[in-house]
């Protein structure tokens, strides 16, 4: 196969504004990395060491797996399908019992208490995550870790990009990979068109990747001079949803809440490809973790700080036997749930999944085709409120043009 071909739709997804930066491409051809680039977000960069030999099924993988160009709502066997959360076997309100962890947690910590155990008891040896640089603690990596005290360092949610999918080991079925949504659907297309049987995949609720530049303007926004060198910097956690926090080599910190930093300056710093997202929930995941959110009077999520509370939701049979005997073995603790109270504390994942048809036909009115989405069921979603589904065409059609 000419290797060029591969390199030439991978740039094309990106020139699209499809890639969401996800890292699968890379496990596709050596010769593709990973890399921030001058607009804060990751993307492929291709040809750091000329053309290479590409195994001959490396293109048709990258059309069944880049989520630039294509996500299939999984059916994994014993699942019924939610309209707004997908593929479900079990559904339940969750937190970790260490209460260490708990509090760390992004939500109720559940991802890391059960990675921890996982790797404790030998079921996985190692596990991709996402964490604080240690040399630039305002930036994010993501590596495959094997200790307690690298699992419990990458606690908590990381609003930057990454390449998760990249750092994936898809040969060896005893390893695990916390991804978002559009990283854990390329691993899973990926293994399926290979016939192979993934690793352990793990995910949870996302409303998008912020640029790393949002980041830096956030810090520098809270009176920390550009350049100083920063300690710590803490999207959430400690307490839930808790503060974005910096704290510099001196011990000086500053914080803000978790509603202004998310809702003024990360949020609408969020990636093009995210807009047009079909899975903000981890459909392709084995488990599935997001915020249980309480309300206030008026139904809206409550962002006072209280004990972390997670919703889990095991997609596959894999996932509920990890849940179910990691709640056994005193790991967390879990409660049965409805799917849809869980659908009504997210009203932004529900939103965005309603308006999508009308907002991808906006986009390609002005020029931009999104990927192809299939199983979503978003005619039907759609067509449930016809009058919300044209204004958010002419919505994006609107802002689209000065994409
Ligand atoms: C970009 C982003 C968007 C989000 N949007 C939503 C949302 O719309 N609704 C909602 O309910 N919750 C959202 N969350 C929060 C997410 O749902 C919680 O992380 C989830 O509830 C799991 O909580 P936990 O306490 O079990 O996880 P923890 O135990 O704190 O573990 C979190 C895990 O996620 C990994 N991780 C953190 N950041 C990243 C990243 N950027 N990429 C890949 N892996 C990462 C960490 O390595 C860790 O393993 C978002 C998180 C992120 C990073
Ligand atoms: S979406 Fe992922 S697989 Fe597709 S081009 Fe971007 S990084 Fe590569």
């Amino acid at each position: 196969m000419d290797p060029n071909r591969l390199h030439a739709e991978i740039a094309e997804v990106v020139r699209r504004g499809n890639c969401s930066g996800c890292g699968a491409c890379a496990l596709l051809d050596k010769d593709v990395v990973l890399e921030l680039a001058d607009n804060g977000f990751i993307r492929p960069r291709i040809g750091a060491s000329g053309p290479s030999d590409t195994d001959p099924t490396a293109l048709a993988e990258f059309r069944q797996s880049c989520p630039g160009v294509s996500v299939q709502a999984q059916r994994p066997v014993g699942t019924r399908r939610h309209d707004f959360l997908g593929p479900i076997v079990s559904i339940w309100e969750a937190y970790a019992l260490d209460e260490d962890i708990r509090f760390k947690g992004s939500s109720g910590g559940t991802l890391t208490a059960l990675n921890e155990w996982l790797i404790a008891t030998g079921q996985i040896d190692s596990v991709v995550v996402a964490a604080a640089s240690d040399s630039n603690p305002a930036k994010t990596e993501t590596s495959s870790v094997r200790t307690r005290a690298d699992i419990v360092r990458a606690t908590g949610s990381r609003y930057a990009p990454t390449a998760s999918a990249a750092a994936a080991d898809m040969d060896n079925r005893a390893s695990a990979v916390v991804g978002k949504p559009c990283e854990v659907a390329a691993l899973r297309a990926l293994a399926k068109s290979r016939d192979q049987q993934s690793p352990l995949l793990l995910s949870f609720f996302c409303a998008g990747v912020p640029s790393q530049h949002a980041t830096e303007s956030l810090i520098h926004d809270l009176g920390v001079d550009d350049g100083a060198e920063v300690a710590t910097v803490r999207y959430r956690g400690h307490g839930w949803p808790g503060d974005f926090y910096v704290e510099d080599a001196h011990g000086n910190s500053v914080r803000t809440s978790y509603d202004v930093s998310w809702g003024k300056h990360l949020g609408p710093a969020v990636q093009q490809r995210c807009k047009l997202c079909p899975d903000g929930v981890g459909e392709s995941a084995d488990i599935s973790a997001g915020d249980f959110w309480r309300t206030d009077s008026s139904g809206y999520p409550d962002f006072t700080d209280q004990d972390g509370l997670s919703v889990l939701i095991a997609r596959t049979r894999r996932g509920e036997d990890v849940i179910r005997r990691a709640a056994e073995e005193g790991v967390i603790a879990i409660s049965a749930i409805d799917p849809d109270a869980v659908a009504d504390v997210q009203p932004f994942q529900v939103v965005r999944r309603a308006t999508l048809l009308g907002r991808m036909a906006g986009s390609r009115l002005a020029g931009h085709a999104a990927p192809r989405y299939r199983g979503f069921r978003l005619w039907r979603l759609s067509l449930r409120s016809p009058l919300r589904t044209l204004r958010a065409m002419a919505g994006t059609f609107r802002r689209a043009r000065r994409w």
